[in-house]
């Protein structure tokens, strides 16, 4: 929120005692554009974390106080983007544990959406009738400190296998109700590009399914993982969705945009979820800053998240009113498909829903007064008479079978 500056007068850092720290240009081009080295040279321990940030205590407490019960990944492509400095960096925050991972006593529960009572075979989490969520992993490039299904993603016993996806792919086979499916875990490109591709070909061999959304963070974390290739087979399965998680603007760069374009000029378009992370992107400027970067490289602003109740990512959460009044800076200063719905998943397994700033100020008689983004009043009059039927929506329907 707070732009940091460094006076004058402060000394500089002291000289590094040990190996300067490694950078995008300390790796050879070859190397560091190959998924495959990025995700088996991912840091997993504080030792190799200090090879690219001067590690903070707080890090370092973080660390030491989860790694019994939650496990840590970072790409050196993520790494690469960390102020090495600076423990407020939100890569370091969304990267690196805290110890109020371990210490928190509010949030009650691994599992606020209910998910488990939805999960009717293992690999499907079914709450809406039309659509439904395939788990098809639990293994992620990056583990986000705010994962909303940590449960999976943050242990490596919850697995699930081929066995657990084949049942899913048979369940929406047998439920012609889901239309829409979403695959996500974990992530759906921790898949390689053959299994991916051959659970795409079973699901588009399924009549009643339509649209397929790939759910995953790879541009954000591991944007190597997307080929020109990949994006290009996905598309004859169109229509598919990839749906990704950019949460700043410092993620969006050249690397991850490009890996998004593959997608997008092969036709597969790329919609971004961002969940409100405390003293991560809070912030107007910042959210506003994310969604011009977004949308200049064509990838659509879809929902920004009101943090779950999860247990262990409650220093993230923040007051309801904060996203109220960064969709309220947002309205009537940036394009309105710039503008992400500000969404609540409901504790308990309701489902989202949107809420936002009240725009109605008061009602007389026929007449409604709104408040516009100045804040200036304006008068909207009702029609005289009410709504009429749509007689020719019958017809319509039963041109289209429906009726
Ligand atoms: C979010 C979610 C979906 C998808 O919801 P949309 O609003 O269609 O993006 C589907 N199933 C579950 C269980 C979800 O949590
Ligand atoms: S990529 Fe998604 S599923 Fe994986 S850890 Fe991050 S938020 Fe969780």
């Amino acid at each position: 929120m707070s732009v940091e500056t460094i006076p004058s007068g402060a000394p500089s850092p002291p000289v590094a005692e040990t190996a300067p720290l490694l950078r995008r240009e300390s790796i050879p081009d070859q190397l560091w554009r190959d998924w495959r080295w990025q995700f088996r040279n991912r840091i997993t321990s504080l030792d190799e974390l200090a090879r690219w940030i001067r590690v903070a205590p707080e890090e370092v407490r973080g660390v030491r106080a989860t790694q019994a019960e939650s496990r840590m990944a970072v790409t050196p492509y993520y790494a690469s983007l960390m102020d090495a400095d600076d423990p407020n960096c939100p890569i370091r925050m969304q990267a690196i544990p805290r110890e109020a991972e371990v210490h928190d006593s509010t949030a009650p529960t691994d599992d606020p959406l209910a998910e488990e009572e939805h999960r009717f075979v293992p690999g499907i989490v079914h709450r809406y009738p039309d659509r439904a969520l395939l788990l098809v992993n639990d293994t992620c490039a990056v583990y986000c400190r705010h994962c909303m299904r940590r449960r999976l993603t943050f242990t490596s016993e919850a697995e699930i296998n081929r066995d657990d996806v084949d049942q899913g792919v048979e369940y929406i086979a047998h439920t012609p109700a889901i239309r829409d499916v979403l695959l996500t875990g974990g992530d759906a490109l921790s898949l390689s590009d053959e299994r991916l591709l051959e659970l795409l070909e079973r699901l588009r061999r399924i009549p009643h399914l339509e649209i397929i959304r790939l759910s995953t963070r790879a541009p954000v974390t591991l944007p190597m993982r997307v080929s020109p290739e990949l994006a290009k087979e996905v598309r004859g399965f169109a229509p598919v969705y990839m749906v990704t998680h950019f949460n700043h603007p410092a993620e969006v760069t050249a690397e991850a945009a490009e890996a998004c374009a593959h997608f997008i000029d092969h036709g597969v378009p790329v919609l971004n979820q961002s969940v409100l992370l405390r003293g991560v992107n809070t912030s107007a400027r910042l959210i506003h800053l994310l969604c011009m970067d977004l949308i200049r490289q064509r990838i659509l602003p879809y929902y920004l998240h009101q943090g779950d109740l999860v247990k262990g990512s409650e220093h993230f959460r923040t007051p309801l009113s904060v996203g109220v009044s960064i969709m309220e800076e947002l309205r009537g200063r940036i394009g309105g498909f710039a503008i992400p719905r500000l969404v609540v998943d409901l504790p308990g397994g309701g489902g989202k829903v949107p809420f936002g700033p009240d725009y109605e100020v008061r009602r007389e008689g026929s007449a409604i007064v709104f408040r516009n983004f100045q804040g200036r009043e304006f008068t909207y009059v009702e029609p005289p008479h009410g709504d009429a039927a749509v007689p020719f929506e019958e017809v319509y329907l039963r041109k289209r079978g429906m009726g």
